[in-house]
Parts: structure tokens; sequence; C-alpha cells
């Protein structure tokens, strides 16, 4: 604390400027609370995701303020299960949107700076240390940031001295991949969400905006390997493993130069209590299995929760302790479902007899939209 009893530093900064950190950045500073985000990459870029986003997603950015049509994102009605042939087909319960993190992202960042966040791009955290009642933040190049409380969302990417404990399905790698379709596969796949079983994983199928389809998979590491690690083999894999998938790709172009990959993913891993004072957020607090699709409405819901507790003088542990409560159901539920399926495939025929089982299990894995 300086003499006058104000702290030396911003009020806040926010390591990550991903979904969970730029929404809390809104909310905070619509608060009137002084924000610097701090952001790793320099501009917009690609992540590895499915982009599908759940109807709490779109009801929480649309909230936020963001017009998520106008950004070119497609709607999605319904989900199809496939392994070697199609399983079973139904409508969501809920109306979701598609859109690509790469525009989804940098429309929350700007939205954050026009509610009076500071974002500061190009601004890696390397290290957060408790400084006094405060934290401190040690830049790439030697920069310093000094502020009285301190919030995580670099995602995917701990920060030593901060890990992440395991989750309870650990070992998967995950990729991801555009294309171009045929104009017929195209307009086949229009409006649907694809899950595609194989020995070792599932992909998920689904056009993003301007003609765009994602394909993002999670593989067991031992799979890849057996693929000789190679992006040809493992797509050959999975294309063997469904004639559906290999009808969807058939003439398809790639339109990236490789497909982007992350690894070492805690899926099941639940909010810890916070006993060192740091909040934590989105895929930092908790991990779901991709195959709920809904990753970023948790990350949000994390932002507005940690934004309600923390401008009411609530503590990080209060944050945690709500949060774990909130999600306990849908992750474990979504990480007992993902064990099954990815350790018995031939369990998802069950869904052949009962496709409404489904829209059931979409429903049951669904986050909270009330704080
Ligand atoms: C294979 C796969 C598919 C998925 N599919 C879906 C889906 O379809 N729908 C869905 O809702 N969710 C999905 N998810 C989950 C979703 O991607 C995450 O839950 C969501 O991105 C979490 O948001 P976040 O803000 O916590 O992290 P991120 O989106 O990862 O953002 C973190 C930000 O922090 C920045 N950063 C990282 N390290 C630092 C640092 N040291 N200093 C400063 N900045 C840093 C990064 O550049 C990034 O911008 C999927 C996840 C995976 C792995």
């Amino acid at each position: 604390m300086t003499a006058n009893g104000s702290y030396p530093g911003t009020e806040v900064f926010i390591a990550g400027g991903g979904v969970a950190g730029a929404a809390l950045g809104v909310h905070l500073a619509r608060c009137g609370r002084q924000v610097e985000i701090l952001e790793a990459s320099q501009a917009m870029h690609h992540k590895v995701c499915g982009e599908f986003l759940s109807f709490e997603a779109v009801a929480a950015l649309e909230q936020l303020g963001l017009d998520l049509r106008a950004l070119g994102a497609v709607a999605i009605h319904g989900v199809r299960l496939h392994a070697r042939t199609r399983i079973a087909a139904c409508e969501l319960p809920f109306a979701a949107l598609s859109l690509s993190r790469r525009v989804l992202d940098e429309a929350l960042l700007g939205l954050a700076e026009r509610a009076g966040a500071a974002v500061s791009r190009g601004r890696r955290v390397e290290s957060l240390e408790r400084d006094g009642d405060g934290w401190r933040a040690r830049l790439t190049r030697g920069e310093v940031r000094r502020a009285r409380a301190a919030f995580l969302a670099t995602g995917k990417h701990d920060l030593a001295g901060h890990r992440r404990p395991p989750g309870r399905q650990n070992g998967y790698v995950a990729f991801k991949m555009y294309f171009r379709l045929s104009p017929a596969q195209q307009s086949s796949l229009d409006g649907w969400v694809e899950l595609y079983l194989f020995p070792g994983g599932y992909a998920g199928l689904q056009m993003v905006e301007e003609g765009r389809t994602n394909l993002c998979l999670v593989v067991e590491r031992g799979t890849l390997m057996r693929c000789r690690n190679q992006w040809p083999a493992l797509l050959a894999h999975l294309c063997h493993a469904s004639g559906s998938l290999t009808e969807r790709l058939d003439g398809a172009e790639p339109l990236l130069e490789k497909p982007l990959a992350l690894s070492s993913i805690p899926y099941g891993m639940l909010p810890a209590n916070s006993s060192d004072g740091l909040w934590r957020l989105g895929d930092q607090a908790s991990v779901i299995p991709s195959l709920a699709g809904c990753g970023m409405a948790i990350a949000l819901h994390s932002a507005q929760l940690a934004c309600e507790v923390y401008t009411r003088g609530g503590s990080a542990a209060e944050y945690a302790q709500r949060l774990r409560r909130h999600l306990k159901g849908s992750v474990g539920l979504a990480t007992a479902i993902s064990r099954l399926i990815c350790a018995a495939p031939n369990l998802a025929e069950v869904v052949r007899l009962w496709p409404g089982l489904l829209g059931v299990l979409a429903q049951r894995t669904r986050v909270p939209q009330d704080v």
C-alpha cells in the first residue's frame, strides 16, 4: 500500500483475454472497476475448439452485447451421432450457434475495451506472485504489473507455480482443421453438429462462418502414436472407422497449412478450493469434456460469477466453492459419458434404439445461466 492507502498499480489484472478473461473485463469495467487484461497474442488467431456455442453461451454473449449473427454465426438445430455408420439424429432441445474463435474472441476483447477495460496485447504473463496484500505479474521482456486482485484466465496454458491438477480423463490430444467441403456435403451438413466415434477418440464436425467446416477431434495418445503422430495417418484412421466421415471429406479442401494441436488436457477437472486468493476462471477453473460443447458457457458463467462475488467484496474461496457447486453435476456426467464412449464406443449403439437419449444427455450437461 502507498502512504495514502491506495494500491501502487491497477485495481485488477486479468491474465489471459480469451472468452473468460475478456468477458470478465467487460463485467468489471461496466461495474466501474479499473481493470487491465494482459493477453499474450498480438492479434486475432485460431484456437483449438469445436466452436459450438450452446444456448447458455449464446444467451451470455448476447447479454454482454454481441450480435453473433452479425459476426457471421451459423445456426445449429440438431445433432447426429456416427460410428461406422450413422447411429442417430435428433433435434437439439435448444437453439445453438457456431462461430470461429478467431472472430468471437476478438469481438469480446473489442467489447471489453469499449466498456473501459485496458486491453494490453502481446503481453504474456510469465509468473504471478503475491506482493504484500496484492499480486505481481512478471511479463515477457521484464515488464511488471501490480494489482490488488489477480484473475487467472490463461485457458489451456498453465503458469509455472499455478499448474492445474490432473482431471479424471487425461492423456488425450486435440486437433482442429478447417475444410471447405464440396457443395453437396456442405448443404447436407448445414444446421447440424455431427459427432463421430472412432477407436481411441471422437471428432466433431460443423460449419462456421464463411462456408468453412471445422473438424475438431480428441484422440488418446496411444492411438496417435500408432498413427506415427502424423495428421494424414490420423485422418485416415478416422475415415477408416467411419464411412460417413469419408463421404463428408471426399473432395474437401483443407484450409490451414497444418492442423492446430493441443495436449495435456485435464478433462473432468473441477474447481478446487482457492486457498491462495487467486481467482481462476474458464479452463483454469474447470475442464468439461469437449463432446459436451459447453466449455465456453462455463468460461462465461465463471466470469459472471467472479464479477458478482468480487464486486460484492466476497473472496476467491467463496467464488471457487460456488462455481464448484454449479458445475459438479454437468462436468461429472459429461466426464462419465466421455470415458464410457472412449472405452467402449459400441455402447453408443444404445442411442440407435433411443435417439431421444442424445437430447436428454445434451440437456443434462447444461451449465446454469444464473449466478
Ligand atoms: C478439442 C476441444 C474442443 C472444444 N470444443 C468446444 C465447443 O465446441 N464449444 C465450447 O463451448 N467449448 C469447446 N471447448 C472448450 C473451450 O475451448 C474452452 O472451454 C474455452 O476456450 C475456455 O475459455 P478460456 O477463456 O478459459 O481459455 P482460452 O479460450 O484458451 O483463452 C485463454 C487466453 O489466454 C491467453 N494466454 C495464455 N497464456 C497466457 C499468458 N501466460 N499470459 C497472457 N495471456 C495468456 C491465450 O492467448 C488465450 O487468448 C473445446 C475444447 C477442446 C480442447
